[in-house]
């Protein structure tokens, strides 16, 4: 494959943007070589600035659901940017907006928008602080929030992938507020809330994780979180930036039957643009200005052409037999990577919940940090450049999820898992 115009645009981007990028896990840290810079992406293709295809794993990290360029969003879009591209003021489409989330989410009784997930990640804790009057914080080994100050400490995603522990940056005296606990160990969750719990307002947790590669809650684990966080005062932040809207149209609080106190949102809820939003129990969002004391605001916070995209996604999806399908064409993808790695002698785990998904280069059962790190990221990498060169982009490293879009049909999945016997058999022959 030929990527001389990617090269030649990384090395003058190199010069101009830090390392290259706009967000550290597109510049290929984890898996080697230089990353690709796209021109196009229709449907469940991508189209790099060299011309070469490929199938596309990432979906942007997720919102893209519906695969790119759908049309009925990009219409919404258009019509939407005809009539003004912003208005710093209220309007119709943030009150549809709020109340379709909070018809589909029961837990989610009010919701504040903003324009990614770590505004909402960032501003849920603050309210959840506010509210309980607390200041600590639990999170999760592994688990990611965005690149707020208090969610770099043991996060997965592009810290774990560029290897750095903590952020220099951020003030110790703040991660110190930050506490952790491995991801499935409620045992771990009881020491600390029985040691500190009257000092944490609030537990924040990817249900699934996509931030360590995917990892699958055990059976009861987020039920028992809850029953934990409810015993010890303690608010529950189900991070549903990833899963919510992706998992099933209420997210993993729907599939585990959880009621988180406060949700946080994006990627999928944007439609591909900048759209966050967070939300939860009324007398808790009471709280936020000018409601009530706990200050967060946005210039271009509900803003209206990325609410009528939203807003025309969460409708598709909305459509009968949607989740069904992703979920038939994720088992698909799930079962051939299986098969073909087995066929070449590969050891794999592959973990999934819908059409969330990670192959492990380790035959060890992966659910925790510390299993995740049993991967061959070397082997990881080999694989990524193989599969790339057989036109199919996977995220760029171990640690992080493959999306599936409703755009992958019968005829992308066979192009993956022929792409995915050749590169298992190269590997094996390394
Ligand atoms: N929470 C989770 C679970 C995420 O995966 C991410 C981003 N990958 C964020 C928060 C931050 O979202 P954003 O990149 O839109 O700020």
């Amino acid at each position: 494959m030929n990527h001389a115009h990617s090269q030649s645009l990384f090395a003058r981007a190199q010069a101009r943007i830090p390392g290259g990028v706009n967000s550290p896990v597109r510049a290929f840290r984890g898996v080697g070589g230089d990353p690709v810079f796209f021109r196009e992406g229709s449907g469940a293709w991508l189209t790099d600035v060299d011309g070469n295809r490929y199938v596309d794993l990432v979906g942007s990290w997720g919102p893209l659901i519906l695969g790119h360029a759908y049309p009925p969003i990009v219409e919404a879009i258009i019509d939407a940017a005809r009539r003004g591209s912003s208005f710093g003021a209220p309007h119709a489409g943030e009150v549809e907006f709020a109340e379709f989330i909070c018809g589909t989410m029961p837990a989610v009784e009010m919701v504040r928008l903003v324009s990614s997930g770590t505004e909402a990640t960032v501003a849920a804790i603050r309210v959840a602080r506010g509210f309980t009057g607390r200041e600590h914080i639990l999170k999760f080994e592994g688990c990611f929030h965005g690149a707020g100050d208090p969610f770099l400490v043991k996060a997965g995603s592009g810290v774990e992938t560029l290897g750095l522990p903590d952020s220099p940056g951020v003030p110790a005296a703040l991660a110190k507020l930050t506490l952790t606990a491995p991801y499935n160990d409620l045992a771990a969750v009881e020491r600390i809330f029985a040691e500190k719990g009257q000092d944490i307002a609030c537990a924040i947790i990817e249900p699934v994780v996509g931030n360590m590669g995917v990892l699958v809650p055990k059976p009861g684990y987020l039920q028992g979180l809850q029953a934990l966080c409810q015993k010890h005062g303690v608010l529950l932040v189900l991070d549903e930036v990833m899963t919510g809207f992706r998992l099933a149209r209420g997210g993993a609080q729907e599939v585990y039957g959880l009621k988180p106190d406060l949700t946080t949102m994006a990627k999928v809820i944007g439609g591909g643009m900048p759209l966050g939003a967070y939300g939860g129990r009324a007398d808790i969002m009471r709280k936020v200005a000018p409601a009530g004391p706990v200050y967060q605001s946005g210039t271009l916070s509900g803003n209206p052409v990325a609410v009528a995209a939203g807003l025309a996604c969460l409708k598709a999806l909305a459509a009968p037999g949607t989740y069904a399908r992703l979920e038939q064409v994720s088992r698909m993808l799930e079962e051939g990577f299986i098969a073909e790695a087995k066929a070449a002698g590969v050891p794999v785990t592959v973990n999934r919940v819908g059409s969330m998904l990670t192959v492990f280069f380790t035959a060890e059962p992966v659910f925790d940090y510390t299993s995740a790190k049993t991967s061959d990221t070397g082997r990881f990498g080999r694989f990524f450049h193989a599969m790339l060169d057989a036109g199919v982009y996977l995220p760029p490293s171990q640690y992080e999820a493959a999306f599936v879009s409703l755009a992958i049909g019968e005829a992308e999945v066979a192009h993956v898992l022929g792409a995915a016997r050749k590169a298992f058999r190269s590997l094996g022959q390394t």
